[in-house]
């Protein structure tokens, strides 16, 4: 147990108000474990910021975080500023500039919690999928020229390292070796793209000799996406590049019951940097400001922050809270089906802990 300097980045829109509700329950955690401190400083970076000074953080930004032990964000995204802006000077320029480049994304079916696909047998949904954070197709190699005539041209570069597939392959297959099944799958398109996505899979090839003990299998980005819908039971964890996990793993949120509900962490696995913990889900223009978000992905998101700082009991005493707030069903969000708005969420996964 230790003391801990938490950056917080609530950002824009619901991010405001879920980070808020995070913080309110890690506080609440904190203050019963004597020998556990959270020390927050909350940032106001985003597109208020931005539509400010022109800026969504500071210069110096990366430096005053590279101080902190983690990074507790909300969301980049504003119905008044352009979304390549607001993602790329601030939620990615966070990630890339910190190295961040293994993204994690637990996905469970929670009790009492229903799925669509939900069919009557009992059906359980623990995945772990891994994403690629700093390369593939949101590298941010291309260029966009000829602006206005016909023949204007735009150019988003895949872009896959031989270094950058084996560091997030190894500790795909790392997490994958420490999981009851010993199972991971890797997912490609190397049957259309045949340069980045070959290297993707020739370098799995070489690193999976390591791993004799974890049972592997290679399937094409489109069949997993059915995979998960017809054939959840059959997936334990999974490796995928930046944009193949991101439309992935939303389809999993989706299937675990709610985008509202799934967590993430953007990891630096050597800790030569803070990582940063988010909900996956954005500002969610439709109802922020209405008091009713779900809170609950960036609490989870919270216990992955304490697990990754080696508080492996009071994480777990946090994912245990929220496991009894959905199972009792009398306090959920509307977005589970419930009629609780934030506040009463949160209020009710402290008192669960
Ligand atoms: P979104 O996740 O904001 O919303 C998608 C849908 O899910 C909406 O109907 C929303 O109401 C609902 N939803 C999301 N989170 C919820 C919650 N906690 N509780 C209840 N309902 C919830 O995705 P979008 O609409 O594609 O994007 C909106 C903005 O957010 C854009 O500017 C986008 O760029 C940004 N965004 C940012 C991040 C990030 O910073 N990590 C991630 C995704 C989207
Ligand atoms: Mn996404």
């Amino acid at each position: 147990m230790g003391t801990y300097r938490i950056a917080a980045i609530p950002g824009d829109g619901i991010g405001k108000e879920v980070i808020a509700a995070g913080c309110q329950v890690l506080e609440h955690l904190a203050s019963g474990h004597s020998d556990l401190t959270l020390e927050f400083e909350v940032f106001p970076w985003g597109s208020d910021a931005y539509l400010e000074t022109g800026a969504m953080m500071p210069e110096d930004a990366l430096d005053t975080l590279r101080g902190f032990d983690a990074i507790y964000f909300g969301s980049a995204g504003d119905p008044r500023v352009p979304d390549h802006i607001s993602l790329w000077k601030l939620r990615l320029a966070i990630c890339q500039g910190l190295d961040q480049y293994a993204n994690i994304r637990p996905t469970r079916l929670l009790p009492g919690l229903s799925s669509p696909l939900k069919t009557g047998t009992p059906q359980t949904i623990d995945w772990f999928i891994v994403r690629e954070n700093s390369e593939g197709e949101y590298s941010g190699a291309g260029g966009r020229v000829h602006q206005a005539l016909p023949n204007e041209v735009g150019l988003d570069v895949s872009v896959i390292t031989r270094e950058g597939a084996e560091r997030i392959q190894r500790f795909a297959l790392d997490i994958a070796r420490a999981r009851p099944r010993k199972k991971l799958t890797f997912v490609t398109k190397s049957n259309a793209q045949r340069h980045a996505m070959v290297l993707w899979d020739d370098v799995f090839e070489e690193v999976t000799q390591d791993y004799p003990d974890v049972q592997t299998e290679r399937v094409l980005v489109d069949a997993m996406a059915a995979r998960f819908v017809t054939d959840p039971e059959s997936i334990d964890t999974v490796v995928a590049t930046n944009l193949h996990a991101d439309v992935l793993s939303d389809l999993a949120a989706a299937l675990s019951g709610s985008l509202g509900l799934a967590p993430t962490g953007n990891i630096n696995p050597e800790r030569e940097a803070p990582s940063m913990f988010e909900p996956i889900h954005g500002s969610a223009f439709d109802i922020m400001g209405h008091g009713s978000a779900n809170p609950l992905g960036a609490i989870w998101s919270a216990s992955l922050m304490l697990e990754h700082l080696g508080e492996k009991n009071a994480a777990t005493q946090l994912l245990g809270a929220i496991e009894r707030v959905t199972a009792d069903g009398s306090s959920l969000p509307r977005d589970l089906g419930g009629q609780a708005g934030t506040d009463e969420v949160t209020g009710t996964v402290c008192d669960a802990l």
